[in-house]
């Protein structure tokens, strides 16, 4: 049925052939000895058999054609899994499920013997990975530069009821995708001085010596295309020490062994590990290495390459190149290219500025203060010495313009200076250095262009747009539910894999009762498998005729975990006083890692667990409600989660989430959304219709208005709502019997006066659930509004976005 633009022809009894020769030739063994992992291995392989010789072709015809390439940027690639995305995109998954199935083996149990590539917080290093695949199925000429940390996001297990993190060790055994290209390493240089020489024609030229050199050591992994022979590459650096085996270093003085051996390890940490911190800064030293790190290794790549396919000045590099930069994580690219093209190709200030600013274009992807970058000026100034000159020279003549030529403005230089109060503010040197600077979600840009960027926006009117986020259809709908994709197919046709507005079409069959019968079907599947992996994983036991009610996503307070735990316990103490309360039983569902170092977000994890404790071993609720906290949510987790979802929570404050991608997943794959009109949420409404999401709570503009002018007391509702008054003192003085306490949470909401407004939109969210409960009991109904979301979904489809990137932003073509 699929396309014939298939990477593969393989047949079953050639994947056979080829699967036992590999078993064989690796292991020694036959297939039926061989252990899941060594199946996985042989099966990589194959894969690699066929994508390797595709791409060279690729690069190939990139240098042939020398169009204009786009390369993003980022310090994050949450990629997932790719054995079974490699295999459908390379047209060889139905063959390869036959074939394991032949064989007598398990797909699943196989596939799932990959670890995920885990360099990635959320939903930022999420969206990456999936702006890869869009670009290589949609034939853009466009590749990934992030960090191969030795250690992805930490693995969290949960121990009485705490979150504990142990290392994420990815690298352990061999990761069949990554291919080492020391050829291409390139030389980074840290510290040392300054030389400023007075050149013969009156200019001056900069000498970086004495530097701290570290060599960064390229390891590219193929980015496939859907079944159109593109092979694009994602590359990660990874940090060594300069000469490899350092013979150099074999002194009589022994102590010198281990001084060597110490520095060669301070190297290896700047590729050591990802920082675990999502929307939010962590300032340290080595992060600000970790980030430069990236950014000078890329562009050196970008600059040769440039160089060596085009004959002409780097004037022209604007036509050639262009850098996307994934939040303000990879802005030192800026001053980086303006180093190499004043230093190293003697370009004038005022070319090279010219160039820069035409290459550069940066996403903001939040207006959280927490998570605005800045860097000590003393650190900075020490670290890179060169570049901090650099970004100094940038702000003079930047706020000089101001001086000068935008008067109106000159009261606001404090609050525009890239340097000010002994900071380097990274997002103001983005917008300023950068052609583009684009919101994730309408309400977002709106929110950039008249809060927190409104004088830069005044300055550079024409800099602002939107580029609404999404997510990859072929990984988040095609792999991830194949019995959903299937019945769709069935009932419109497989054109929707490629053009997944075409989903629309599925509206002709909202009322279509055999559909809607096949559809309850599918979710019913979908939810048995979920139920036995939380059997598997937390020893529960769900009802899988349950509502699943989910909230899968980093823990931040902003996103309101504890709005959805109030919810839970206010139902318990009702059922409590009424054991026979008429409820439709519900299944909750979170997922979630809290940073390390985020003391109230633990305080959450704790209290989930803490109730989900309660609410699963009191015989008098009878099963009506159970409470499930799946440990060490991620991509791979999420693949299982999101198919088996009823109801998707996207209840953040208003104004505080950028735009969410997880809602796209849940809405893609049937889950209806509960939420607040807060980022795309707001377009989910849009596109499905009032009627077909249930949306509560204050708006972005409410909550502004609170924060700035007051009018909010979280007392005031405390003594007034008797309900939320019993929830907040079982928090306080532990429930019942149980002496664990929750202080730290209650005192956040009384007396820092519930920053993030769950007292207020409580009671709006609980008469948004007893809606919710009515309708579901409305099975007809229920499975149309399911059917419309998906019908609706194509637009959140990430090749949407990366057309409209493509277009609007990188002028860059379909090859
Ligand atoms: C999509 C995704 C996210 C982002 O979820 P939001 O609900 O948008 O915050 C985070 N983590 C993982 C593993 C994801 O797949």
């Amino acid at each position: 049925m699929r396309s014939e633009h298939v990477l593969s022809q393989l047949t079953v009894e050639k994947f056979t052939e080829k699967i036992i020769k590999e078993v064989k030739n690796n292991t020694g063994k036959t297939i039926q000895d061989a252990q899941d992992k060594e199946i996985y291995y042989a099966i990589a392989s194959i894969v690699n058999e066929q994508i390797i010789p595709q791409w060279s072709e690729t690069n190939k015809k990139y240098e042939k054609i020398n169009n204009k390439q786009v390369y993003y940027l980022s310090l994050e690639f949450l990629v997932g899994s790719l054995l079974e995305s490699n295999l459908l995109n390379c047209g060889m998954l139905d063959v390869a499920n036959q074939t394991l199935q032949k064989l007598g083996l398990n797909a699943e149990k196989i596939y799932a013997k990959e670890r995920d590539a885990g360099l990635g917080n959320g939903g930022l290093g999420r969206l990456a990975a999936c702006f890869l695949d869009s670009l290589a199925s949609l034939n853009y000429a466009g590749h990934g530069f992030g960090i191969r940390y030795r250690y992805g996001l930490f693995e969290q297990r949960i121990i009485h009821g705490n979150q504990i993190e142990l290392p994420d060790n990815w690298l352990k055994d061999l990761y069949p995708w990554e291919t080492r290209r020391e050829a291409e390493a390139v030389c980074i240089h840290f510290r040392g001085e300054v030389d400023m020489l007075k050149k013969n024609d009156g200019n001056l030229e900069f000498k970086h010596k004495d530097t701290d050199k570290v060599m960064a050591v390229p390891y590219d992994i193929p980015v496939v295309g859907y079944q159109n022979k593109v092979i694009n590459t994602l590359r990660l650096w990874s940090a060594e020490p300069v000469g490899g085996d350092q013979q150099d270093s074999i002194t009589e003085e022994g102590s010198k062994y281990y001084q060597e051996l110490d520095h060669q390890h301070s190297i290896e940490q700047i590729s050591g590990f990802l920082y675990p911190d999502d929307s939010k800064l962590e300032g340290k030293e080595l992060r600000l290495k970790q980030q430069y790190f990236l950014v000078s290794s890329s562009l050196q790549t970008i600059i040769k390459a440039y160089k060596k396919n085009n004959q002409r000045s780097l004037k022209y590099l604007p036509e050639k190149a262009v850098i996307q930069i994934n939040d303000t994580h990879p802005t030192l690219a800026i001053p980086e290219l303006m180093r190499i093209l004043m230093d190293e190709e003697h370009l004038s200030w005022e070319n090279a500025w010219n160039i820069t600013t035409r290459v550069i274009a940066y996403t903001n992807h939040t207006t959280l203060s927490e998570a605005f970058e800045t860097w000590p000026v003393g650190m900075m100034e020490y670290l890179l010495p060169r570049i901090y000159m650099i970004i100094d020279e940038i702000n003079e003549r930047f706020c000089k313009g101001i001086w000068f030529d935008h008067e109106v403005l000159r009261d606001e230089i404090p609050e525009l200076a890239i340097i000010a109060d002994e900071q380097v503010h990274m997002a103001r040197l983005a917008i300023v250095g950068s052609f583009s600077v684009n919101g994730v979600a309408p309400l977002h840009t709106e929110i950039l262009k008249k809060q927190e960027m409104k004088h830069f926006y005044t300055l550079f009117p024409n800099r602002f747009n939107n580029k609404t986020n999404g997510i990859t259809h072929r990984r988040w709908l095609l792999k991830a539910n194949p019995k959903l994709s299937e019945l769709i197919s069935d009932v419109i046709g497989p054109q929707w894999i490629h053009r997944p507005k075409q989903l629309i079409s599925l509206v002709k069959y909202s009322s279509d009762a055999a559909f809607l019968e096949k559809i309850a079907q599918v979710k019913y599947e979908n939810k048995r498998i979920l139920a036995d992996l939380i059997y598997d994983r937390n020893g529960i036991v769900v009802d899988d005729q349950s509502i699943f009610d989910v909230q899968v996503k980093r823990l931040h307070e902003y996103k309101r975990q504890l709005l959805k735990v109030f919810h839970i316990i206010y139902l318990y103490n009702e059922l409590k006083l009424n054991p026979n309360m008429d409820i439709t039983p519900r299944t909750f569902i979170f997922g979630a890692k809290a940073a390390p170092s985020y003391h109230l977000a633990k305080e959450v994890i704790k209290l989930i667990n803490k109730v989900a404790s309660i609410v699963n071993n009191d015989s008098t609720i009878r099963d009506k409600l159970k409470v499930v906290f799946i440990e060490n949510y991620n991509v791979s987790l999420a693949e299982r989660i999101i198919p088996a979802t009823d109801i998707s929570e996207q209840i953040s404050t208003a104004g505080k989430e950028a735009s969410g991608t997880g809602n796209m997943k849940l809405m893609m794959n049937g889950a209806l959304t509960v939420g607040t009109l807060d980022g795309a949420n707001v377009e989910i409404k849009k596109a499905v219709g009032d009627a077909n999401i249930f949306i509560f709570g204050l708006t972005a503009d409410e909550v502004l208005n609170y924060y700035e002018h007051g009018g909010y007391s979280a007392m005031d509702i405390y003594n007034t709502d008797d309900r939320i008054r019993t929830i907040l003192d079982q928090l306080n003085k532990g429930f019942g019997s149980d002496e664990i306490e929750f202080k730290d949470l209650y005192y956040n909401i009384l007396y820092h006066n519930d920053p993030y407004f769950v007292l207020k939109d409580f009671e709006p969210y609980l008469e948004t659930h007893e809606h919710v409960e009515r309708v579901y009991r409305d099975k007809l109904r229920w499975l149309q509004m399911n059917v419309t979301n998906i019908a609706y979904s194509g637009k959140f489809s990430s090749d949407r976005t990366i057309k409209e990137y493509a277009t609007e932003i990188w002028k860059i073509k379909q090859v």
